[in-house]
C-alpha cells in the first residue's frame, strides 16, 4: 500500500509554492503571519511537517521540518515531492487549501457565469470558501470562480 503523503504547513514566503502543492493534492496549509514558535505548535497539534526556508526554524528540536533550497517554484515543488512523496489526493482548492468536490452542472449553474455552464461539463467546489474551479487552458489547469454572495 502506498504511503499516504504527509499534510505540510508552508512556512512565510513560499505561499507560491503553496498553491502549486494543493494543486498537485497536498494538504498544504499556508501562513505567513506567525512567529516561528506558533508555526511550531501548528505542525505539532496538526500533525504537518513544516516546509520552509529557514534554516535556525528547520533545526529547531521538537518539529519535523523539511528545509527548502531551491530558489524557483518548479525547483521547489521537487525538493518536496521527492522529500514526501507523490500526492496520490486530488487537486485541493489553491486559494484556501479546502477539499474539492464535483458538483454537477446544474448544480455549478447557480455560481458560475452563464456561458461558464452552458460550455463545461465538469465542475468542483471547494468545502470551504465556495470557489468553483472547471478545467481551463492555463495553468494551473483550472479556471474558478468565486461567488459575490457568501454560501458556507
Ligand atoms: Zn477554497
Amino acid at each position: 500500500m502506498e504511503a499516504k503523503a504527509p499534510k505540510l504547513l508552508i512556512d512565510a514566503m513560499l505561499g507560491t509554492l503553496a498553491r502549486r502543492l494543493r494543486w498537485l493534492g497536498y494538504d498544504a496549509a499556508y501562513r505567513n503571519d506567525l512567529p516561528d514558535e506558533t508555526m511550531i505548535r501548528i505542525a505539532q497539534e496538526e500533525g504537518r511537517l513544516l516546509v520552509t526556508r529557514d534554516r535556525a526554524l528547520a533545526q529547531r528540536r521538537g518539529v519535523r521540518a523539511l528545509l527548502v533550497r531551491a530558489t524557483t517554484v518548479e525547483e521547489q515543488v521537487q525538493e518536496v515531492v521527492k522529500a514526501v512523496g507523490p500526492s496520490l489526493h486530488p487537486p485541493r482548492c489553491t486559494v484556501c487549501n479546502g477539499a474539492l468536490v464535483p458538483i454537477s452542472v446544474e448544480e455549478a449553474g447557480a455560481w458560475v457565469p452563464p456561458y461558464v455552464a452552458q460550455t463545461q461539463t465538469e465542475f468542483v467546489r471547494c468545502t470551504q470558501c465556495g470557489r468553483v474551479y472547471w478545467p481551463g487552458t492555463h495553468w494551473p489547469g483550472l479556471q474558478r470562480w468565486r461567488p459575490r454572495t457568501s454560501h458556507p
